[in-house]
């Protein structure tokens, strides 16, 4: 049969997600979700947005500006509500980088950006991490116009930079737009937010995805100078003014109201993710230094395919990113401490039947 798609849409890659199985009931530890439900005040706000559901929700999102803004310390022209902060990365790609001014992003980072430029024809610039995996900034000092993006901490590797190094890059280019994508940041990265007021060319992206158990509900935000956040908001409403419903903002905002318990849940996320980390080495796993809710781990002795194939068979999913410096590497999200133990004590049954 004819296609009927236009010509500049036939080859662009689409991103693959992670598998949301439906076959049976799995240890999910493919997709960065939080293994920790929503809070009870979320579920009632949740509950109460429901009711009105015939009404369209409030394109400029202005409660949930207003409370992210105190939260911030900042204006709620400073923030963007968005869906998922996937959209903030569309909307910056699409706004700041074309086929001559190129995005500057690493080799082995979120897959959803080549998506982006191949999307929006935009040039990609890949610059190589190193062999260990961490990032050298410097590439990212003295260039010309165009976007710069790093996920801070990065992805799949969890590795994180410091505050230190964005600002040196925000002031050493400054005719870039520095767009840090923050989605695993409150697992122990340091937040480049305070310098979002110093630098008008820093975009940081938010979710609420990871950190405030709200992958199913789709919200993110921008944080960013006024001007930089209205244009953002320009293309927000050349495409879909109402990326945001109402299911969304009002929990939202009760996430933000009951912050301590999505921060506990986010200390036991790190302190799970480091128990895990020591209990992989035992068992001759070498991994990166992560900081976000998922650890990344070789393994010497079996490779990446074949350890997610016989987790897989043994109910429990993660992810393996297929490329050629990730092919070695599973990715395994942070579950509670019992999804963990499982996890181990599948891994040390796969390694000594392996031997
Ligand atoms: N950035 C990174 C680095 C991610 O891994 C993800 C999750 N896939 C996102 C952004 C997007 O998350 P969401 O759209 O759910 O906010």
């Amino acid at each position: 049969m004819n296609s009927f798609l236009i010509s500049k849409y036939k080859d662009v890659e689409p991103y693959v997600p992670g598998e949301q199985p439906r076959d049976k009931k799995y240890i999910k530890l493919n997709t960065n979700e939080s293994p920790y439900p929503p809070s009870d005040r979320v579920l009632r706000a949740v509950e109460e947005s429901a009711k009105n559901l015939q009404l369209y929700p409030d394109p400029a999102c202005r409660d949930l500006r207003a409370t992210l803004a105190g939260s911030l310390g900042l204006k709620p022209g400073n923030i963007l509500p968005t869906n998922g902060s996937d959209e903030v990365l569309s909307l910056s790609f699409m706004a700041y980088a074309h086929d001559e001014k190129p995005a500057y992003y690493a080799d082995v980072t979120y897959g959803f950006y080549d998506v982006l430029s191949g999307l929006f024809g935009v040039k990609a610039e890949h610059f190589a991490l190193e062999n260990d995996f961490t990032i050298d900034i410097n590439r990212y000092c003295g260039l010309g116009s165009g976007l710069i993006v790093i996920a801070n901490p990065n992805a799949p590797t969890g590795i994180a930079i410091g505050v230190c190094e964005i600002e040196k890059i925000c002031k050493e280019s400054p005719d870039c737009v520095v767009l840090i994508d923050e989605a695993y940041v409150e697992f122990g990265a340091e937040s480049c937010v305070g310098l979002v007021q110093k630098y008008p060319n820093l975009i940081v992206s938010r979710t609420y995805s990871k950190s405030m158990s709200l992958a199913g509900a789709r919200l993110g935000y921008a944080i960013a100078n006024e001007e930089r956040i209205r244009e953002l908001e320009t293309l927000k409403y050349t495409l879909n003014p109402y990326s945001v419903n109402r299911t969304a903002l009002a929990a939202g905002i009760a996430a933000v109201e009951d912050i301590e318990y999505y921060r506990n849940n986010c200390r036991l996320v790190a302190k799970t993710r480091d128990k895990t980390a020591e209990k992989l080495k035992e068992l001759g796993f070498e991994l990166t230094d992560s900081k976000a809710n998922f650890v990344f781990c070789r393994h010497p002795g079996v490779p990446a395919s074949e350890l997610s194939d016989k987790l897989r068979k043994v109910g429990i999913l993660v992810r393996h990113f297929t490329g050629e410096r990730t092919n070695d590497w599973l990715r395994i999200s942070v579950g509670t401490p019992e999804d963990m133990n499982q996890l181990i004590a599948a891994l040390a049954k796969i390694l000594t039947t392996n031997h």
